[in-house]
């Protein structure tokens, strides 16, 4: 695979990153001014369909990470945007729905929404 300097860049930024990253963010972090933010967008959307990197998103905005310290995803809770890192249980399901359509899986997505214990407080939940 070919890797350029700028998709190594944005590659970078996300391994050291310790939560999710939105287009606008990873852009905030470059050093390289000359980066625009549709490169950021067009790379890191290479990277989601290559299976380098997963996404979850929130109010129209993808948040991007790397499968770092083993393969997980993220809960979120869709008031406050605070991101809990969660184990993934797909693997069986994957396989048995891979199976049953002769579907061959590369990578996929979860993420789980919803509202923290601090947020249900607040809201009267
Ligand atoms: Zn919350
Ligand atoms: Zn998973």
């Amino acid at each position: 695979m070919r890797m350029t300097n700028q998709r190594k860049m944005i590659l970078d930024l996300l391994k050291k990153s310790r939560m999710p990253k939105s287009a606008e963010m990873i852009l905030s972090d470059l050093p390289d001014h000359t980066m625009n933010l549709s490169t950021v967008y067009r790379t890191l959307d290479a990277f989601f369909i290559e299976g380098l990197v997963s996404k979850s998103s929130m109010k129209n905005t993808a948040y991007y990470y790397m499968q770092n310290q083993g393969h997980h995803h993220y809960m979120i809770c869709i008031n406050c945007q605070k991101m809990y890192e969660i184990d993934c249980h797909l693997d069986d399901i994957a396989e048995h729905v891979a199976d049953h359509h002769h579907f061959k899986i590369t990578h996929h997505d979860m993420t789980v929404y919803g509202y923290c214990e601090a947020c249900q407080k607040e809201l009267n939940m």
